[in-house]
């Protein structure tokens, strides 16, 4: 850019940089997923202002018969701890920029150039908790959703939240959003405190007003997530309370069978899911039964916590310089 002034090419030199992600293992599912650990340079958050240390995220890649589905980190390891979610053993590392944000669904695309389908949908699912690192998600969003940007329909975009109110009610205020889901499990403050620690700052009543409160556009609904903790929250009556719970709201309710992981909770039964299911859609509230994609490959939700994987088959290693 040889039109600019040599003083502003120095500064840019010294002081930008335009590089994606690097690909430091890829996990491939029997089912398609394709799971990529990805390091991100010291060099990527120093335009946020944020300690700039070197971290690694995953970002997930699911492909579907119409479309692929691309689930993206928004900070390396999260502080939120809940006690169902492997992230959570890594505790907060760092928040990434914008551009690392955006980075992992160019570089999955990039990487699936060949078998992409024409709908691509994001959802902000992976490492981390998105409205705690607020303003660089905001920035990424804008470009992802932009038809000049990415252009990702906000209708195919999904930001997850485990409740932080005053971030709901900000991005409430966003001209340009995706849609919101929030992680409920739980049919109660008391069944919520023992897996979630942040429902003592933000219960489930708050979290609720704070959801009624929420300007939804027309063609919009709420997702809450309900992660089945067999022999803990996946009772007939804990279905028939979280029933009651979401009455008032314009919502729906994805049931995500707990995947077994490192952690000490039971697979629920699948007599078990289909009755929490049935009671749900029989008191008004639709429920739909989610299997998370890539368990093999440790890719499925609340598995992502950069753990190896002996079931990944096959495995690929492959060194920085590519
Ligand atoms: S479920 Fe989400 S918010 Fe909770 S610890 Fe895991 S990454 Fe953080």
């Amino acid at each position: 850019m040889s039109n600019l002034p040599l003083a502003l090419r120095e500064l840019l030199a010294r002081e930008t940089v335009i590089a994606l992600p690097q690909i430091v293992k890829r996990y491939r599912s029997g089912d398609g997923t394709v799971r990529y650990v990805l390091a991100l340079p010291a060099a990527h958050a120093s335009a946020e202002g944020q300690a700039a240390k070197s971290a690694t995220v995953e970002a997930v890649f699911m492909p579907e018969e119409n479309r692929q589905t691309i689930c993206i980190s928004t900070q390396a390891g999260c502080a939120v701890d809940c006690h169902f979610c492997l992230t959570a053993t890594l505790g907060l590392i760092r928040n990434l920029s914008a551009a690392e944000i955006i980075g992992q669904v160019l570089i999955a695309l990039e990487e699936n150039r060949a078998s992409l389908k024409p709908q691509t949908n994001v959802v902000l699912m992976g490492q981390g908790e998105p409205l705690l690192n607020y303003e660089p998600v905001m920035a990424a969003l804008r470009i992802l959703l932009d038809p000049n940007g990415m252009a990702i329909t906000p209708k195919h975009t999904t930001l997850s939240t485990s409740g932080i109110i005053p971030g709901i009610e900000r991005l409430g205020g966003e001209k340009v959003r995706p849609k919101l889901a929030i992680s409920l499990n739980a049919s109660s403050n008391e069944q919520r405190d023992k897996i979630m620690p942040i429902n003592r700052k933000y219960p489930i009543e708050d979290l609720l007003e704070a959801c009624m409160r929420y300007p939804l556009r027309p063609w919009e609904h709420l997702t809450f997530e309900y992660v089945l903790l067999g022999g803990f929250n996946d009772a007939p009556e804990d279905a028939r309370r979280v029933a009651k719970l979401l009455a008032t709201l314009r919502a729906k309710v994805n049931l995500i069978p707990w995947n077994p992981g490192e952690l000490p909770y039971k697979k629920p039964d699948a007599a078990g899911i289909e009755e929490f299911r049935r009671i749900l859609e029989d008191k008004g509230v639709r429920a739909f039964v989610r299997y998370s994609r890539g368990q093999d490959v440790m890719a499925a939700c609340g598995q992502l916590a950069l753990l190896e994987s002996a079931a990944a088959s096959p495995f690929e290693q492959i060194s920085p310089a590519q």
